[in-house]
């Protein structure tokens, strides 16, 4: 791995190491599965397990499963399987829920001493008295019951006496708290719901603010870390550990990172699969692992993409053409090199006698030693090329094919072009070439000096298939932060599907390929990266484009 500085992170963990604090750390990863993980988690997975590779210690999952609405096992499925394919191993598997009994101890403890109260304000009433930043808060009515009252409250909380939002349980701190989060916040509320583990045994559950340190602490979590929203919440987290003389795990927190052209908020991307607006949790245009995924992103790429965008700490913007950066510099050292036409026009090699064929041979892979082995490709006298590499009247400087213009084929012959046919509409249908024998790449004899390669595919050997492009998925750099709705700003041509793409004939070994190695990736030469789609089936094979070759995306 590569020398590279710490983050400010790692800077503390490195310092409560030297100085014997621990002696080794505990870091977790905290989903709450009420959706599948984005780009923005993937940076806290890279942080979190990331901590505990570089320094002596482990990483837990922990599901943050608190919220009985919101929640699916579904959700809990998705992310475990995305955390592995990101290449990290945790060391437990938790679940905020199995501490409901815990939690419930801890509750208890705190009404024995005198520390919380089982309060019946509305939650209107509730925030009146909360008081304003500048405004110290009221005293609620019910803040003076006794401990024996608050104990038979709560027990017939949990008993399921009363009805959703007309008790909740305090706790009992100080209304006129500098940090509103102080003013006695409510720590347990009652859900008549289903939860997706416990099922109806609880219909009372814990908020985050006493759920999230108090599993940290049970699981003597060192170094928990969080995004910068939760930093008024760190006093309230040290002060109930402290008066549940509890396990002292520490918060630190870290600026999220946002992607450009995306949003990356779980409630947001619910919204746009929801609403049908993208094909699914893994539409390849989405932001989230599974798309990235499907859209032909590697592990790789989106690690180093989250390790060398760094830890901030304040919010920012990251382009997305970084992550492509990264996928790019991935798939260029690995990718078989093929020829597919995205945009066909036949060419007839006139000098070519009919009917005959022959088998041409092109390198898998000029990047690494050996080329990868290499793939026959068979040549004939009717080739498809790409329609935008012929130009009837070509400007100074098109070193493709125009009248009289020569250029390479990719692995073949240099042709020159002769003639052209044109429709009734006056559309150019066919361009008419002589090509020369002696040129053959590998073996060219010619003395002809040509600057332009094009890819081709032979018409007779030809397999097609339909491919994908995609592009931004918004077409604001900040869809949230725009007038109106977010979905406003959805990019109407974030998805071109091209129907009848011609391929060379080994791509028709593509779904095959994938399944001997999982990370089989194309370059189609000129095109960009692409990878096989889940919806290819025999009869359809279906490509996505994973990314460009240059950045197209330059302002
Ligand atoms: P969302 O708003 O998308 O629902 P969340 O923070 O509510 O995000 P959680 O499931 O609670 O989602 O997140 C698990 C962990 O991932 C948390 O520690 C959270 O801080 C972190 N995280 C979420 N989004 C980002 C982001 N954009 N950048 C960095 N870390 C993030
Ligand atoms: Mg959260
Ligand atoms: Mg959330």
């Amino acid at each position: 791995s590569e020398e590279k500085s710490l983050n400010f992170i790692e800077e503390i963990v490195e310092t409560d190491l030297k100085e014997g604090k621990y002696d080794k750390i505990v870091t977790r990863f905290p989903p709450e599965p009420n959706g599948f993980l984005h780009i923005g988690h993937a940076s806290s997975i890279c942080l979190n397990f990331g901590l505990t590779q570089t320094f002596n210690g482990y990483t837990n999952l922990r599901f943050d499963d608190t919220n009985p609405i919101t929640e699916d096992t579904v959700y809990v499925e998705a992310i475990k399987k995305d955390i592995k394919w990101l290449g990290f191993k945790w060391e437990n598997e938790f679940y905020a829920s199995d501490y409901f009994d815990i939690l419930y101890g801890f509750a208890v403890k705190l009404i024995e001493n005198g520390l919380a109260y089982v309060d019946e304000l509305n939650s209107e009433d509730m925030a009146t008295l909360k008081g304003t930043p500048t405004e110290a808060g009221k005293n609620s009515p019910f803040r003076d019951r006794s401990v024996a009252e608050n104990l038979d409250l709560f027990t017939r909380m949990k008993n399921g006496e009363f009805e959703d939002g007309s008790r909740t349980l305090r706790a009992k701190i100080d209304m006129a708290h500098v940090n509103m989060i102080m003013r006695d916040p409510i720590i347990y509320r009652i859900k008549h719901a289903k939860h997706h583990r416990t099922g109806d045994k609880w219909c009372i559950y814990p908020m985050y603010d006493f759920a999230h340190g108090q599993s940290d602490a049970i699981e003597h979590v060192t170094h928990s870390i969080c995004t910068l929203e939760f930093i008024p919440h760190r006093d309230l987290y040290n002060f109930l550990i402290a008066q549940l003389e509890i396990y002292p795990s520490k918060q630190y927190e870290f600026a999220r990172k946002n992607l450009n052209y995306t949003v990356t908020s779980k409630r947001k991307l619910l919204q746009l699969v929801n609403e049908k607006h993208v094909t699914g949790w893994d539409d390849p245009r989405m932001p989230t692992i599974s798309g990235l995924r499907r859209r032909g992103f590697t592990p790789s790429s989106i690690r180093n993409f989250c390790n060398r965008t760094g830890i901030a700490k304040r919010e920012n913007l990251i382009e997305f053409s970084l992550l492509e950066f990264f996928i790019r510099e991935d798939l260029n050292k690995t990718s078989w090199r093929r020829m597919a036409v995205l945009d066909p026009i036949k060419m007839v090699i006139t000098n070519y006698p009919e009917g005959q064929e022959e088998m041409l041979h092109g390198e898998n892979n000029p990047e690494v030693e050996g080329h990868d082995g290499e793939r026959q490709i068979p040549f004939s006298r009717e080739l498809w090329i790409e329609r935008e590499d012929f130009m009837e009247e070509p400007p100074k400087k098109f070193f493709r094919l125009g009248p009289g213009l020569m250029s390479r084929l990719k692995n073949a012959y240099i042709v020159r072009c002769d003639d052209f046919v044109k429709d009734a509409e006056g559309d150019v249908t066919e361009i008419h070439c002589t090509y020369f024998p002696e040129s053959k790449s590998g073996e060219d004899t010619s003395g002809l000096k040509v600057k332009g390669t094009m890819h081709w595919v032979s018409v007779k050997h030809a397999k097609t298939a339909e491919v994908r492009l995609y592009d931004r998925l918004f077409t604001a750099e900040e869809p949230d932060r725009e007038e109106g709705d977010f979905k406003d700003y959805l990019n109407p041509e974030s998805l071109v599907v091209l129907k009848n793409a011609y391929i060379e004939p080994d791509l028709a070994n593509a779904p095959q390929q994938l399944e001997e190695n999982p990370d089989r990736r194309y370059q189609f030469i000129r095109k960009g990266y692409f990878c096989v789609d889940a919806d290819s089936t025999p009869d359809n094979l279906v490509f996505n484009r994973t990314v460009t070759l240059k950045d197209t995306w330059a302002k």
